[in-house]
């Protein structure tokens, strides 16, 4: 890649940023599509999200990704934000403007591209959300506003499945989130459901973890979504696949949230092949 005085920097800012596969979505997207623009993981310590988000615009960055754990805090240091990122509580990219960035939340639509490329559907779907961190709040929100009949909210916190239930609920004025303890998982209606896995456990290295161990469970689900890309099949996956269901992991989600961001940055409309090019990559990082 040639770099010379015309080159965009944009980046990622969080802590830790070490592991982070952004870089490869975003150079190889640059790369392929002939724009003048690299993209840098930027470590940020604790307490200095101002003075970083200040900075990057003083140094003309055209754009960030917001990572853990600052895609609330770093709300407070935007020019603008946009509506759904506002209703979610959470930004993960940041789009330059004249007085500063202006934040958005790509997680949710990330996944919904991810979901509708795998052919899995929201609408007038039973779902079962684990979790209720981040990233299920963002997922929560989706479901309501993607007219899924109803979402059983399931937390190891069950305040914290309270607090996303009833400000999703709120906002978007369908009563279709309830709140639960994931141990009362068996109190759950029969029946066949999509079940999404927003919670943190089963991530490497905790590979033979599961939020829920009992196979009993894993025979309600037609489909199991994780968030988790590493390891590859976590072991929700393996369970619900050994139990007939359709299982997905969470990489097709970072690459179109990250494809959304780097739409927003450039005003473009990155291609099919293009996509699938990114994902080939992303891909070859768990297969060696
Ligand atoms: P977070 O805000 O820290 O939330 C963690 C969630 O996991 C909470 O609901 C927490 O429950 C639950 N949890 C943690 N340890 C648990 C345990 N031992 N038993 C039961 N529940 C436990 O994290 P997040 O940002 O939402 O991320 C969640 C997962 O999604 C992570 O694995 C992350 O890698 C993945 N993710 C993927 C993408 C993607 O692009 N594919 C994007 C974002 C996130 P409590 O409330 O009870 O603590």
């Amino acid at each position: 890649m040639k770099i010379d005085g015309k080159t965009n920097v944009c980046g990622l800012i969080g802590n830790p940023v070490e592991h982070t596969l952004s870089p490869m979505i975003h150079n190889t997207l640059a790369e392929r599509m002939g724009h003048h623009l690299v993209y840098v993981p930027f470590p940020v310590e604790e307490g200095k999200v101002p003075q970083a988000v200040a900075g990057a615009h003083a140094l003309n960055i055209l754009g960030l990704n917001v990572t853990v754990p600052y895609k609330s805090e770093v709300i407070e240091s935007l020019q603008d934000i946009d509506t759904l990122a506002r209703d979610i509580g959470a930004v993960n990219t940041l789009v330059r403007t004249d007085g500063g960035y202006k934040g958005y939340n790509t997680d949710m639509e990330g996944l919904y591209r991810a979901m509708l490329s795998e052919g899995v559907a929201i609408e007038g779907e039973q779902i079962i959300l684990l979790g209720a961190g981040g990233a299920a709040r963002a997922v929560a929100y989706l479901c309501a506003t993607k007219g899924a009949d109803k979402v059983y909210l399931l937390n190891r916190t069950f305040d914290k499945a309270q607090t996303v239930a009833a400000e999703v609920n709120g906002r978007t004025g369908r009563k279709v989130i309830i709140p639960m303890c994931t141990k009362d998982y068996t109190k759950l209606p029969g029946g066949k459901y999509l079940a999404i896995q927003g919670t943190s456990v089963g991530l490497a290295p905790n590979v033979n973890d599961a939020v829920i161990e009992d196979r009993a469970f894993y025979e309600m689900l037609h489909t199991g979504f994780d968030l988790i890309y590493s390891p590859w099949e976590t072991k929700f996956m393996r369970l619900t696949k050994e139990h007939g269901g359709q299982a997905y992991n969470g990489l097709k989600m970072l690459l179109y949230q990250g494809i959304i961001a780097y739409e927003l940055w450039n005003d473009v409309q990155v291609s099919k092949e293009d996509a699938q090019a990114v994902y080939e990559k992303l891909k070859g990082q768990f297969m060696q």
